[in-house]
């Protein structure tokens, strides 16, 4: 029997799971008072993620079913099935969203749209992931940004709305019981699911336990307030440090949207230490999402097609080469140490994830995509955007790319932004024990790397050597 309710929305959370600065909340308040909360587990979004993005995922709506004391629908399905039903069997006038600027999300979006205007229901998208939606900032002649800089410039000129006012009290929440039953929250994936088939490193956590952020909104507020106010001044040098606590560690509630950048940018206001440089890498975040926005095919395809007859090694040398590179095991320290960091907290310095990229795809000639599919299944943030064209500015290929010539020298970027070694030896046991500067090349040792260290898989003087007769090839 269907219990109809009067005057409700429905607000159908997806990568925005908060209750502070969310315009969809605030525009389903403006159509009626009361609002039923509901989050749909689709196995299409679901499927690429490991076991690090789905606890993270379950503990941050746990976090959010806390926040709203019980009243949050959990359903499992497709969207296009699932929410058309549910605003049947409430009454539901509207479904508020944020809108989703992705490929899939926005084809999904449009087939819940229609699946709802059939019933008279209208879908509302307000506000986005991003403080300016992708696709509004355009070069004077309408064209899409293709370099950063201007880009930033004109995103900067754009501007962007003061944070919504909003949390628990702006709607009366419905109760979901009184609706329909609630799908139990999954269960948490055993870490070794992500990494079976991998041959793990000796003394790694990665197998057993991984060392993930607090969910939900409160912690990530409590995260920004304790960067802004201890780490922001050094931001512009210490980002760029492994080693030291120097960069925000937001990206995994900014991609989950457990806080809006609009919320940071507006604390940003003013002129102090720092706030420019974070400010513009917020802007990086809005950059590619605007690329994919436009050319939605650059989550498969080089976004500079001259580079689709890029010679890429494969085979059974390549595929060792990748299980060594997945594993950290390739006998360059500070590249093991980011992959072993990926793999034990989700998470991968900025610094490290371009000398990592790097690696892959110039000293082993291994294609980006490779390493953008096992940093997708591995990050709390994997964010098709973020990842797939950083992955191609490393390799050459993106928009703004790092010109083809410039390969990261795994050693001097050790030594430079590692100085001490410290983040090598935290992440690689085996090296823990030596001091001094033979950590960044074990191999230059009296004796070799100590046991259980492999020698490194390639040498990379000779690597880049290779990278570029490759990339000459192509330029010819
Ligand atoms: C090969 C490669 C793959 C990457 N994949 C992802 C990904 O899947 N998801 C992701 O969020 N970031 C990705 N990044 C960008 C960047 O490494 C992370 O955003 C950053 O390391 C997150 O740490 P933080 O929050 O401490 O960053 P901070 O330095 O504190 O920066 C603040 C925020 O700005 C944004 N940001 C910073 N740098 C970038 C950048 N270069 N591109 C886009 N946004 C940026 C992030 O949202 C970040 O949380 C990738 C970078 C590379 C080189």
């Amino acid at each position: 029997m269907s219990r109809r309710t009067e005057d409700c929305t429905l607000l159908w959370f997806r990568r925005d799971l908060r209750l502070g600065d969310h315009p969809a909340l605030a525009a389903a308040a403006e159509r009626a008072g009361r609002c039923l909360a509901v989050f749909v587990l689709d196995d299409r979004l679901l499927a690429p993620a490991g076991a690090a993005r789905r606890i993270f995922l379950i503990r941050s709506l746990r976090a959010l079913r806390e926040q709203l004391a019980g009243r949050l629908l959990i359903l499992a399905g497709d969207p296009v099935t699932v929410l058309p039903s549910l605003a049947a069997e409430v009454g539901a006038g509207s479904v508020h969203i944020s809108a989703d600027c992705g490929p899939y999300g926005r084809q999904r979006d449009d087939d819940v749209r229609a699946a709802l205007a059939s019933a008279e229901v209208e879908l509302v998208a307000t506000g986005s992931p991003y403080a300016v939606a992708p696709g509004r900032v355009r070069k004077q002649d309408g064209e899409p940004f293709r370099v950063f800089t201007p880009f930033y410039r004109a995103w900067q000129e754009h501007g962007w709305r003061a944070p919504a006012r909003t949390d628990e009290s702006t709607v009366d929440w419905i109760d979901p019981a009184t609706v329909a039953e609630s799908a139990p929250l999954p269960a948490e994936p055993d870490p070794k699911e992500s990494t079976a088939g991998l041959t793990l490193p000796p003394g790694s956590t990665a197998s057993s336990e991984l060392a993930l952020p607090e969910p939900g909104e409160s912690a990530a507020r409590s995260v920004w307030q304790d960067f802004r106010d201890q780490a922001l001044a050094d931001y512009p040098v210490d980002r760029d440090r492994p080693d030291l606590p120097g960069s925000s560690r937001l990206s995994g509630y900014l991609h989950w949207g457990a806080l809006h950048p609009r919320t940071l940018l507006a604390d940003l206001a003013g002129d102090q230490p720092g706030a420019e440089a974070f400010r513009r890498e917020l802007a990086w975040r809005e950059f590619h999402a605007d690329v994919l926005w436009h050319r939605p095919e650059t989550a498969r395809h080089n976004y500079d097609r001259r580079f689709d007859t890029v010679e890429y090694d494969s085979g059974p040398a390549a595929d060792t080469a990748f299980a060594a590179w997945c594993s950290g095991l390739t006998g360059y320290p500070v590249v093991d140490a980011g992959l072993r960091q990926l793999l034990a907290e989700g998470w991968m310095h900025n610094r490290i994830r371009m000398v990592v990229a790097s690696f892959l795809v110039k000293d082993l000639h291994l294609p980006w995509w490779r390493g953008a599919r096992h940093f997708m299944r591995h990050l709390v943030d994997g964010d098709l955007a973020s990842n797939q064209l950083n992955w191609q500015w490393v390799a050459g290929c993106g928009t703004d790319a790092a010109p083809y010539f410039r390969i990261f020298n795994p050693i001097t970027q050790s030594q430079k932004f590692d100085p001490s070694g410290d983040y090598i030896r935290r992440y690689v046991p085996e090296l823990r024990a030596l001091t001094g500067r033979a950590v960044h090349q074990p191999w230059t040792l009296p004796d070799g790397p100590p046991a259980g260290y492999p020698l490194p898989i390639v040498e990379h003087a000779e690597e880049r050597k290779e990278a570029l007769r490759r990339y000459d090839a192509i330029k010819r």
